[in-house]
């Protein structure tokens, strides 16, 4: 593995940023990070690449403990910080020779590196101007060419598009892509579409926990079937739940007004073709049957929502002790 987290934690006095995360990421994937703002991502982040000290749990990176083997890690992994800290009056050039004298590469092999970084970020006509003259985007190409300059196996960046305009994300998200096949990389973001845009793989973090760690497609599959008569037409509620491997019918509303109605099935089997033949016998009108696919936006939602259903209940538990205790 290139990352291991097993039952990661950490507090910064009484806000637990991290409540026991774990996960996994193998050589070569592009995983995202997503979460909410404060949701504990740069925190992680943070601790991957030896900045910041866990509290307990382990974490490894190419094998290795980060409690005990920072300066190895650090060697073999690029990063991008939320606010990466360059030098305003620096030339991009002198910046990127500065962090490869800081990286050990030796100066015969400076105009090599420098030369593959500044040709992956696409910064060729930039290199003489000072880095605090740059537009954001630039500015943001430069962090990212710092965080490839030593060809790192690992590549840790912190919500790389953010502050960008559209044309600067595309361009940021193309370098990502571009930049895949040589390393394995993490990267954060709260934007939904970028994260689909970009990765094979999607850890969700919200409040401190792991909420969702799948696939793309497999975060998106769902057995659930959605069917739309044209008109309002009795029994359809119950005559679908009778189905064979039906557990919830859900009724719905769709744009156009008509009787909708979501029905979940307890397998990954497609539900279509028994709904279609009941649908059949008994004469409905049908106006659409489809099975529901579901988009990374609705799975987001989904738990964020139920989070806060979640965070609520424990605040009741919590006022609910509190008042028995007074009233002791
Ligand atoms: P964002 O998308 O806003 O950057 P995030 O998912 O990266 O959010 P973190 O920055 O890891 O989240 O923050 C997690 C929690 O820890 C938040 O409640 C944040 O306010 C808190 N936190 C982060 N850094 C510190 C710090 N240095 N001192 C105190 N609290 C902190």
């Amino acid at each position: 593995m290139m990352i291991e987290v097993v039952d990661l934690t950490k507090s910064y006095g009484p806000i637990r940023a991290l409540r026991g995360i774990s996960f996994n990421v193998a050589p070569g994937e592009i995983v995202g990070l997503l979460g909410p703002n404060g949701a504990g991502k740069s925190t992680a982040m943070k601790i991957l690449t030896g900045y910041l000290q866990p509290d307990d749990g382990i974490v490894k990176v190419d094998g290795l403990d980060v409690l005990t083997h920072r300066r190895e890690i650090q060697a073999r992994l690029g990063y991008l910080p939320e606010n990466a800290p360059l030098y305003p009056e620096m030339t991009v050039q002198a910046y990127l020779l500065m962090m490869a004298n800081l990286r050990e590469i030796p100066p015969e092999e400076h105009l090599l590196y420098l030369s593959r970084a500044v040709y992956a970020s696409g910064l060729a006509d930039r290199l003489t101007q000072p880095i605090g003259q740059l537009s954001k985007g630039f500015r943001q190409r430069v962090g990212l060419a710092q965080a490839i300059l030593h060809q790192p196996k690992l590549l840790i960046l912190d919500e790389p598009t953010i502050g960008l305009d559209p044309t600067q994300i595309v361009e940021v998200r193309q370098l990502i892509r571009r930049l895949a096949p040589q390393s394995t990389i993490l990267f954060s973001s709260h934007i939904l579409s970028e994260v689909e845009a970009v990765c094979d793989r999607v850890i969700i973090i919200i409040n401190g926990q792991v909420k969702a760690d799948a696939r793309l497609d497999e975060l998106a599959a769902t057995s659930d079937a959605v069917l739309v008569l044209q008109a309002k037409t009795d029994g359809v509620e119950q005559a679908l739940k009778s189905l064979a491997g039906v557990t919830e019918v859900e009724p719905i509303s769709v744009p156009d007004g008509h009787p909708a109605y979501r029905v979940h099935g307890a397998e990954e089997d497609n539900l279509c073709p028994a709904i279609y033949n009941l649908a059949r016998r008994e004469n409905w009108p049908v106006r659409e049957l489809r099975r529901d696919v579901r988009t990374l936006e609705t799975v987001f939602n989904e738990l964020a929502t139920a989070i806060s259903n979640e965070e609520i209940e424990e605040e009741i538990v919590e006022e609910e002790m509190a008042m028995e205790e007074a009233q002791s």
